[in-house]
């Protein structure tokens, strides 16, 4: 009998919050209208979450577990879990109680009334260092504007998919996979529901500040085409700003005796700027074109060493 809920989690060194994790999500299990099954996806960690999650998984049949081969990332490690997925509805939440589970039967409630994808907004993030809250609330400002999908500003990815939901999810095959992006294109009947972030439980932020700037940039360049517009723009620019200068240089050398042209300033500072302007652009086009080379190569989004508690083990990854 397949389950009517699937609580995906995963887990990336967090030894330390897995037990308070699994306690307050079997408070909230317990309470559910139907067959429960938690997904703890174990993304490659280097301390004893496995052994933890082995543990959990021999005491309480609800318990199920992934084991990726390596540490793939966050946005993976959630693909590998909605994947595996069986419930009539997914809740997608983080491990270190940042996203109150106590919140599910609130999201549970808006999906009873027909909603298909309810995610969590932030209204407020409790203890996180204002470099952080700063960077982030600029992103998602920053993403809005340059979407083409509308995505909700301060939303992660806690949410609740509807069974539907996760099958299109499923079916698509990008490997840059910016999950709160994804969930936006993809329509259907959705809603908010507003929530004030905890601090993490226990242990170290696990998105360091390159994770996240990564995320980012995956986030910009999968749901938007305006950074390779904009080197186009400065171009322009720059083009219409050389004829000016090709003129006044022109006017310069003819009419005015001691011409302002000497010493090598002009020339280094135009060499200088043009040279910027250049990187820049051959950036913006390799974080496109690189993109289009991990798609075409086709590789598996992840790869698998240890399955637990799935009856029907899926092959296909
Ligand atoms: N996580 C993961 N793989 C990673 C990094 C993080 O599975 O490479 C998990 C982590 O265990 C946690 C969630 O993603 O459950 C969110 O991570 P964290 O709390 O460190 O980041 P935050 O979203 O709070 O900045
Ligand atoms: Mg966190």
């Amino acid at each position: 009998m397949s389950p009517k809920y699937s609580f995906i989690i995963p887990i990336y060194n967090e030894e330390e919050t897995i037990l308070e994790m699994y306690r307050r999500m079997s408070a909230v299990m317990d309470r559910m209208d139907g067959a429960v099954e938690l997904i703890l996806i174990n993304d490659g960690s280097r301390d004893r979450s496995i052994h933890l999650l082995r543990d959990l998984h021999d005491q309480d049949s609800r318990v199920c577990y992934l084991s990726l081969a390596r540490n793939f990332g966050h946005q993976i490690a959630v693909t590998a879990g909605l994947n595996f997925a069986r419930g009539q509805v997914v809740v997608i939440l983080d491990a270190d109680l940042q996203d109150p589970p106590e919140l599910i039967p609130d999201m549970v409630e808006k999906w009873k009334q027909g909603y298909q994808v309810v995610y969590a907004q932030r209204t407020q993030r409790r203890q996180e260092g204002w470099f952080k809250r700063f960077t982030a609330y600029s992103f998602y400002r920053l993403l809005k504007q340059l979407a083409d999908v509308d995505i909700p500003t301060d939303t992660g990815d806690f949410c609740l998919l509807d069974r539907q939901v996760v099958e299109v999810l499923n079916a698509m095959p990008e490997r840059n996979r910016y999950i709160r992006g994804l969930r936006s294109w993809i329509g259907f009947r959705q809603t908010a529901i507003r929530f004030e972030r905890d601090p993490r439980f226990a242990g170290e932020v696990k998105y360091t500040f390159r994770k996240s700037l990564a995320l980012a940039i995956n986030g910009l360049v999968s749901f938007s085409t305006v950074p390779l517009r904009i080197s186009t723009y400065v171009g322009l620019l720059a083009a219409i700003a050389s004829i000016l200068m090709a003129l006044l240089v022109l006017y310069w050398r003819i009419f005015v005796p001691n011409s302002p042209l000497t010493g090598f300033t002009m020339v280094l500072m135009a060499i200088f700027f043009l040279g910027a302007v250049q990187l820049v652009s051959i950036g913006i086009l390799g974080e496109y074109i690189g993109r289009i080379y991990e798609e075409v190569k086709g590789r598996p989004l992840y790869t698998l060493a240890e399955v637990g508690g799935f009856i029907r083990q899926q092959t296909k990854v």
